[in-house]
């Protein structure tokens, strides 16, 4: 505490020394309040420009395109840690001096963003077909120009260093381009068709849904076993259905062709009970003769499996449902009935007629819609369609040749096997928020004609009377051009020419088929390169017990109220702190607390630099010899350096993140601010200044990719101190990322690591013995290497309070007895306080269960075949060290109990009062 306030005090009168000097200087305030902070530093690098890359030819770019957040609200914490991780690498790169572009961007997001606003619509007692297709489509833009302004606001209060003069949402007029020269050209080459298929519609959103757009979910149910008589009249087969009501749409029983039961029937028909209109028996080698009776009814408007067994044996289509899921005139005396309601009535009427067998509980996977909830139909309708098969083997090529690399590498072969079993794509949405299809129906001969701008007349007989597709295009249609309709495809710009194929594309793992997939089957098809070399797939946040956040849980964080409550940079730290390619972050206050005080230590040692710099400071380059503990952190800081740059090489942010903050605040704060804190006191030449000023301009610029605010504003702080520099920027964001020398101390690091854990053993010593921590204790250092202890001793003496301190030759220990005796690697440090030796044997004890703990681990280790034959070299090197270092504490330790002796720890622990 003495040596705090002394600190304090002359801090305090140099900042009056240096107010009255220089009124220019500017002071950081005592506490760090990012809200007064983040709003002027974005300004400032919105006013220079820093976000617009130059084009430079001579260069190769750097280029995210963002993925368009859904214009359907505010932004979550996803969004957070999409922005985070992406203004990381757009940070980094620009400052390694790349063209560096981030291009952001809104997604309409369709059927998401139509389900919202006909909410608002039934909030006001409204319908969408009530007011009409031009007014809902006038509302539909309303708010979708609402959210995009709250979108760009809340990712400039991110501090995201996006380009947003090239902002784009996907209805602009380009995009829209883009969209409809696709769909024209596809068309052309036939891989655009429009035929029956089965579809997921939902009966709610009057839609179809692709196969992405349906979530599938458990649900408790029966297998009803229900009796079809023979049209012969001679008995009946046997079926087992999950959804009796179907059978109105039944065209076929379907069996294997090997099932001996039922051999004789094939060909023969059976009647659908109550309608009684009769169906054939067929053979069809996917009946699986093991499931239910082994009799298969068919219904192939309602069922994917069924549509394809009626394709090949060219079964006719029965659609039942009306489009809101009731059924039509085929279900007879049910026509009118909801399809829920049928079942309920039906299944007695099969009962008292003596055809429902049995009924057995059964659960099952059954499709919802993802928007609204509804349970999904499966229907056969008119749609249009992607032939995506010709368009996936190259995108499966791009992927297995390594031009594309996918990150974390586990979701290549998800991504292949999806590819290779890829299924027509739907694309065709009955909603009236997206892009229209650009197909003109012709009222007179009947023919489509299909093209990018409205025609005058029909294509094919010339006739005026045509009429628009009334669909829109699936959403991600539209998404799935994104990195090149963004840079002007299909027109040849200048973007597109230097900026595609993009460098990263960053999204979340869950959706790697919606869109990864088919961003990279249409770029390739509309400009014959991959739409980008990377795809780095980040996990999903959840919260602390690892749960998905949601608004009925009631766990959701949301990011703005965050930033209010921390600031930005905490939150930043927060979503990215432990992240890993792929897998689910784990987030909550703690961490958002994590953050920001780590902001607040950043803060502090900066404030004690700055307070501490010479009214007139003219250099700050280094002296030539060093002390051993700035060569220490000199050595540390171009180690980290150098690791932070590989991880963010390799894509593991969430390490980088760490490497820097653990040296921040593990070696630079607490270690190195205060060594330097006493040879400031004492005035110990040379002055620690140089030191500190450049290890903590370095870290900032480290740091900031990560935390921009709070770094740009100490710099911006630190540099006005600091002599005038024609070749420092305007901004940290465009000063130079730190590049590692490798010129490294061993001699320094290990030294300055012995000095540490001396002290760091004195202090936990002290503090289990419950040592008032301002008094100070008479201490004795055996060492071999006595004068290198010697030269620390200052240290020694006021980071762990002991005086007064002897440093004395190893092998001259005496006078022991009763002291405490710690064991450091070869040094040995006895305290002669009055030790509580207990207490000591204790500590030695669980020392020693430690130790051996880790050598077993070791030594496992170490004759593991697996391991030996796969680590590198200087891994198994480094195991082996500390394994032999371990035997030697181990050693040790077991010496020190020795001379304490073993027996009496327990009996003496414990008959203490
Ligand atoms: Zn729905
Ligand atoms: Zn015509």
């Amino acid at each position: 505490m003495r040596e705090m306030r002394r600190n304090l005090q002359t801090g305090r009168e140099q900042k009056n020394a240096s107010m009255r000097e220089t009124a220019q200087r500017e002071e950081l305030p005592k506490a760090y309040e990012p809200g007064q902070v983040e709003e002027r530093i974005y300004r400032f690098w919105l006013e220079k420009g820093y976000f617009t890359p130059r084009i430079d030819h001579n260069k190769k770019p750097f280029v995210i395109i963002m993925p368009p957040p859904n214009v359907t609200g505010e932004l979550h914490l996803g969004h957070a840690l999409t922005a985070t991780l992406e203004d990381i690498m757009t940070r980094w790169h620009r400052m390694k001096g790349e063209p560096a572009l981030w291009l952001p961007g809104t997604d309409h997001a369709g059927i998401a963003t139509q389900v919202v606003v006909e909410r608002q619509l039934a909030a006001e007692g409204l319908t969408r077909h009530g007011v009409g297709r031009e007014k809902f489509e006038q509302r539909a833009w309303q708010w979708a120009n609402k959210c995009r302004k709250t979108i760009i606001e809340q990712h400039k209060r991110m501090g995201a260093s996006c380009d947003w003069t090239r902002d784009t949402f996907t209805l602009d007029e380009k995009p829209s381009r883009a969209v409809a020269t696709t769909f024209v050209r596809l068309y052309e080459k036939g891989l655009i068709y429009r035929g029956e298929r089965i579809i997921n519609w939902c009966p709610r959103c009057q839609t179809a849904l692709s196969d992405l757009e349906v979530e599938h979910k458990e649900v408790t149910g029966h297998f009803y076993y229900i009796k079809y008589p023979m049209v012969d009249g001679a008995g009946h087969v046997t079926v087992a259905t999950t959804r009796p009501e179907t059978m109105f749409g039944d065209t076929a029983v379907a069996v294997h062709p090997e099932d001996k039961r039922y051999t004789s029937l094939i060909g023969k028909r059976v009647a659908i009970p109550v309608i009684n209109r009769p169906i054939p028996i067929i053979a069809d080698s996917a009946v699986d003769p093991t499931s239910g009776t082994g009799a298969l009814k068919i219904t192939p408007c309602h069922d994917p499996v069924d549509f394809e067994v009626s394709q090949r044996h060219h079964l006719p289509l029965v659609n039942i449902f009306n489009s809101d899921a009731s059924l039509n005139k085929e279900a007879g005396p049910y026509e009118g009935f909801d399809r829920f309601e049928c079942r309920k009535a039906l299944l007695p009427q099969l009962e008292r007629e003596g055809l429902l067998l049995k009924t057995e509980p059964h659960s099952h996977a059954v499709g919802h819609c993802a928007r609204c909830g509804t349970m999904v139909e499966p229907w056969a309708s008119k749609q249009w369609f992607v032939n995506t098969k010709p368009l996936a083997e190259p995108a499966i090529k791009a992927i297995k040749d390594g031009r594309i690399v996918i990150i974390p590498e586990q979701f290549t072969k998800v991504y292949l096997h999806w590819m290779e079993n890829i299924r027509d794509w739907c694309i065709s949405r009955q909603l009236w928020w997206g892009h229209r299809i650009p197909v003109w129906h012709c009222q007179e001969c009947g023919q489509p004609t299909v093209t990018v701008d409205q025609p005058q007349g029909c294509a094919h007989c010339g006739s005026p009377r045509i009429y628009q597709e009334s669909d829109v295009l699936d959403t991600w249609f539209s998404s799935a051009l994104w990195p090149h309709s963004t840079l002007g495809w299909p027109d040849d710009t200048e973007d597109l020419r230097f900026f595609y194929p993009t460098t990263v594309m960053e999204t979340g793992y869950d959706i790697l088929f919606f869109w990864v997939a088919r961003m990279i089957m249409m770029g390739i098809e509309n400009t014959g390169d991959i739409p980008f070399r990377w795809v780095y797939l980040h996990g999903l946040i959840r919260d602390e017990k690892r749960e998905k956040m949601s608004k009925i849980k009631g766990n959701v964080i949301n990011p703005v109220a965050a930033i209010d409550e921390y600031g930005a940079d905490a939150l930043r730290f927060a979503v990215t702190a432990g992240t890993s390619p792929g897998n689910d972050i784990p987030l909550a206050a703690t961490k958002l607390e994590a953050g920001r005080n780590f902001a607040n230590k950043l803060w502090n040692a900066a404030r004690f630099v700055i307070r501490n710099l010479p009214p007139s400071l003219e250099d700050v380059a280094l002296p030539g010899e060093l002390p051993v503990e700035d060569r220490w952190v000199l050595s540390r800081l171009d180690q980290v350096i150098d690791r932070t740059n590989q991880l963010l090489e390799d894509f593991q942010f969430g390490q980088a993140e760490g490497e820097i903050y653990d040296f921040l605040w593990g070696e630079f704060c607490d270690w190195y601010v205060e060594l330097a804190k006493i040879r400031l006191n004492k005035q110990i030449s040379p002055s620690p200044i140089p030191v500190l000023v450049q290890t903590m301009e370095t870290s900032l610029r480290l740091l900031h990719p990560f935390m921009p605010f709070i770094t740009e504003e100490i710099w911006q702080k630190l540099v006005s101190h600091l002599p005038a520099d024609k070749a420092r920027p305007d901004s940290l964001m465009i000063a130079a990322y730190p590049a590692a020398t490798k010129l490294r101390d061993a001699q320094a690091e290990e030294e300055m690591s012995l000095v540490i854990d001396i002290v760091r053993s004195i202090r936990n010593a002290r503090a289990q013995s419950k040592i008032d921590p301002s008094r100070r204790i008479e201490a004795r250092i055996h060492a071999s290497n006595k004068s290198a202890i010697e030269s620390h001793r200052q240290a020694i003496e006021t980071l762990a309070r002991v005086q007064p301190l002897a440093i004395l030759d190893a092998g001259q220990e005496k006078g022991d007895e009763g002291a405490v005796v710690l064991l450091v690697k070869d040094v040995r440090v006895v305290l002669p306080m009055t030790a509580d030796l207990d207490a000591e044997r204790q500590r030695l004890e669980n020392d020693k269960q430690a130790v051996e703990a880790r050598i077993v681990g070791l030594k496992a280790r170490l004759s593991d075949d697996a391991f030996l034959s796969k680590a590198p070299a200087p891994v198994v090197e480094k195991e082996r060290g500390k394994l032999l270092d371990s035997q030697a504490t181990l050693e040790k330790i077991e010496q020190r109990l020795a001379e304490l002796g073993y027996s009496q720890v327990t009996e003496q622990g414990l008959g203490k009062p």
